[in-house]
């Protein structure tokens, strides 16, 4: 290795961190929103006989369009959601943050922009930053929603191409009423500009709150992204997609994705999964309970909490969060310092990693806590 080459990284690059939160070997990992459950063994042993069957035809390469992958997504919507997508208005990809660096590939870039309302997910200024695309954020309200007055004036003035709206949003889990979705939606079709609702948390919402899929009729400037990391306890699998209101949106992420994107093997377990997905819908039911559960526990302890509708809890307030977030994983719960200031995030994790956290943080936030800090 020569000592005087440097290696000619983009300027906006350098010294820039790759994203990640801490990937440790704790006994209760409660800090990146997964679903705590493993997969059943019938499931994961039928996967394991899904991706056998397609190792034969490794030599070739995989179904480009993912065209069978893409059915069995618009079926599951379907069920899940009472509404009928067909099956070109469906992409899929790696997660669903491949699925949104598509969709800054096709709507954003040199010139353009990007809104949306913080505090919220942390990784869209980072397609914004790979793609060029100008980013500008606006703050949510006090109880985390958008004022939608101020969001509409804004798409007028600034004239983004792409408006992001999380819901159920990370880190707060709030979701949005579906009115103020429309009202952006109307305001972003009359200024050409794309909405994308960002549902990576969708399965996890109460009962009665809809999802915008629900909206993509009459919407052609509407896209929902999805993924299979949280409900379908795939994370390690990478399969995130999207819904969108015209068919013309998917022939051009078409355009902008590598060749291949999504391998055969991902295709086979995606599949296998959705057509297990009431097994895994059983376990989302209780992760919804236990997320219900640890709310009321925690309100009252005497915490504030936000409203969630996804597999997480925002929490607090703490003078230092920083001593809480140590002093849980002193004693082995790993949590996530995000958010503002003086809150904290925890995922909702099986039911004995919800006690082991409860425990914790009760002795951590106790006055004769003793850990050393
Ligand atoms: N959107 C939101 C709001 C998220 O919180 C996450 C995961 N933390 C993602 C998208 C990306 O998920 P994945 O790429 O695993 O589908």
């Amino acid at each position: 290795m020569s000592a005087d080459f440097v290696p000619p990284i983009r300027s906006d690059l350098t010294g820039v961190a790759s994203y990640g939160a801490p990937q440790l070997e704790v006994p209760a990992r409660l800090n990146v929103n997964e679903n705590p459950f493993s997969l059943p063994p019938e499931l994961a042993e039928a996967m394991g006989a899904a991706v056998a069957r397609a190792a034969i035809d490794l030599n070739r390469y995989p179904d480009r369009d993912a065209e069978g992958l893409r059915q069995e997504l618009a079926d599951y919507v379907a069920g899940e959601s009472g509404v009928e997508v067909p099956a070109a208005q469906v992409w899929v990809a790696n997660g669903s943050n491949e699925v949104m660096h598509h969709l800054f590939l096709a709507f954003g870039g040199p010139g353009r922009l990007a809104i949306t309302f913080d505090p919220t997910y942390s990784m869209y200024p980072e397609y914004a930053r790979d793609t060029f695309t100008d980013y500008e954020t606006f703050e949510r309200t006090d109880d985390f929603g958008i004022d939608v007055g101020a969001a509409v004036e804004v798409i007028g003035s600034r004239r983004p191409t792409l408006v992001l709206l999380t819901s159920p949003n990370n880190p707060t889990g709030t979701a949005l009423p579906l009115s103020d979705i429309r009202t952006v939606a109307d305001a972003a079709l009359g200024a050409g500009a794309m909405v994308v609702v960002d549902e990576a948390y969708a399965e996890f919402r109460h009962d009665g709150v809809p999802s915008a899929v629900s909206l993509l009729d009459g919407y052609p400037n509407l896209v929902v992204t999805r993924t299979m990391s949280k409900a379908f306890a795939l994370a390690g699998a990478r399969v995130g997609y999207a819904l969108v209101g015209d068919p013309r949106v998917v022939e051009t992420l078409k355009v902008v994705r590598l060749p291949y994107h999504l391998s055969a093997v991902t295709q086979a377990v995606a599949v296998t999964a959705l057509r297990h997905a009431d097994v895994l819908q059983a376990q989302v039911a209780l992760l919804r309970q236990e997320r219900d559960a640890l709310s009321a526990w925690l309100i009252g302890q005497g915490f504030t909490v936000a409203p969630s509708d996804a597999n997480f809890i925002l929490f607090g307030m703490f003078e230092d969060r920083a001593r809480v977030w140590s002093g849980l994983l002193d004693r082995g719960v790993l949590i996530r310092q995000t958010g503002p200031d003086g809150w904290l995030r925890v995922s909702v994790g099986t039911p004995d990693e919800n006690d082991m956290f409860r425990r914790a943080l009760l002795a951590t936030t106790s006055p004769d806590d003793d850990q050393p800090r």
